[in-house]
């Protein structure tokens, strides 16, 4: 009788993790990991890349460098859509591939909320190809500057004050003073623009922490737009609405960063879903296909303390990988699966290289320098459940200083 089958669709933080600790439990079945590309990437390090403060090589990292290959194949390939009745995959090249188990984890995509224009005229970040598309457009667009003297070049809508947002305004903020004097362009002729629908900037913060990273932002320069949702984006504009008027702001850098939502393959798979993400049982299964798990950004948990979901980060990203390796090993034992808890340890967001801001376990807060400390400290253990110890000397992640 054949080994049965197992077959993980994306190696981000949720997919590559189930993988990992697939393979440590010596489960006697065959592991197929399935990703369009061969590296993975940090995910919450996009920022750096689209803002050029990093180059992609620091954010990334080859699959097979840090999975067992005698226990996981490892398969590049896109991910067209799951035949969830008939138990198969359809792979972009390689067609059809059976499975036994599925885990499906294939991440996030930009979200455009219908807005007419969006894909079009601005620029999202949702993976290494788009965030580094952002960073040439804005180097083009500034350094063009001595040569047209279009102020425009100088101007950078970001679109969305959400985590992303502040992050890559926290990064461009420290990076753009640098590039005048290379690029020769004057800093009072530089105008950057955030723009956000919501009444209050990062809610997920109290007050008090919110408006510190907010205020080290304005000081940079960064002129905010609260309660003003975006309508339409055209060549070079973002319009958006304020006290019931149409209002413009032009530039030749608009970054898209209002949310993202879960892989298409999703819908296009006839899942029950919302924005791409299904609402799975408490053993992170598909409601009506017990041999399907949905794990990280595809999927939305409940917190039963809430009421709500859980937001999508890679923090339960990767718990969720640890806890579909484990059903997964209990179902190939005939064994009961077990349901997911998840404790968050906190949030915290940069603010550029050596600024941060967060509410860690016990709700204390941190800010400022101690704030990236721990801020770095997070993505550093996000790594290493990823990646090996080895990935973390090679991307030389222990300087804390710069
Ligand atoms: C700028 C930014 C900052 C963030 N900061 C934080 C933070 O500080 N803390 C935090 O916890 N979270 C943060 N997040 C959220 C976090 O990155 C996501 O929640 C997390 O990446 C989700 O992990 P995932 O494995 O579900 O998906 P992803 O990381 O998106 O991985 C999905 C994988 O699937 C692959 N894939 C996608 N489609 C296909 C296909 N059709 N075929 C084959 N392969 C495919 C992709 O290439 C990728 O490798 C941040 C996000 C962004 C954008």
């Amino acid at each position: 009788m054949s080994r049965p089958r197992v077959v993980i669709l994306g190696a981000g933080y949720a997919g590559l993790k189930t993988a990992k600790e697939l393979s440590k439990k010596n489960v006697d079945a065959d592991i197929i990991l399935v990703n369009k590309n061969d590296y993975h990437y940090e995910s919450t390090q996009l920022h750096e890349v689209a803002a050029g403060t990093e180059p992609a090589s620091k954010i990334t990292f080859n699959i097979v460098d840090v999975i067992d290959t005698k226990k996981v194949q490892f398969l590049k390939d896109t991910v067209i859509k799951v035949d969830k009745d008939n138990k198969k995959v359809l792979l972009e090249n390689t067609g059809e591939l059976a499975y036994d188990y599925l885990v499906m984890a294939l991440g996030f995509e930009s979200e455009t909320f219908g807005i007419p224009g969006v894909d079009d005229y601005s620029l999202p970040l949702v993976n290494i190809k788009t965030a580094e598309a952002a960073q040439a457009h804005l180097d083009r667009a500034l350094a063009n500057y001595q040569k047209s003297k279009d102020e425009l070049d100088l101007s950078i809508v970001v679109c969305g004050a959400g985590f992303t947002s502040i992050e890559y305004l926290g990064e461009i903020t420290n990076r753009i003073p640098k590039l005048a004097k290379t690029m020769n362009f004057p800093m009072d002729k530089v105008k950057i623009t955030c723009i956000e629908a919501m009444p209050t900037l990062l809610p997920m913060f109290s007050e008090k922490l919110g408006q510190f990273g907010i205020d080290v932002l304005k000081k940079r320069g960064v002129t905010f737009k609260v309660g003003t949702p975006i309508k339409e984006i055209k060549e070079h504009t973002v319009v958006y609405e304020e006290n019931g008027e149409l209002k413009e702001v032009h530039a030749h850098t608009i970054i898209w960063t209002t949310g993202v939502k879960g892989s298409h393959v999703v819908g296009e798979s006839g899942f029950s879903e919302r924005r791409g993400r299904v609402m799975v049982e408490k053993d992170l299964r598909v409601e009506g296909y017990p041999d399907i798990f949905m794990i990280g950004d595809v999927s939305a948990v409940m917190d039963e303390e809430s009421g709500r979901p859980f937001p999508t980060t890679a923090q339960i990203a990767i718990k969720q990988g640890e806890a579909a390796a484990n059903n997964l090993a209990r179902l190939l034992t005939n064994q009961p699966t077990e349901a997911f808890t998840f404790k968050s340890l906190g949030t915290v967001a940069s603010i550029g290289n050596n600024v941060g801001i967060g509410q860690i376990l016990g709700g204390k807060e941190v800010k400022g320098y101690m704030g990236s400390i721990v801020k770095k400290s997070i993505i550093n253990k996000s790594l290493l459940a990823v990646g090996t110890a080895g990935t973390l000397l090679k991307k030389g992640r222990f300087d804390y200083y710069h």
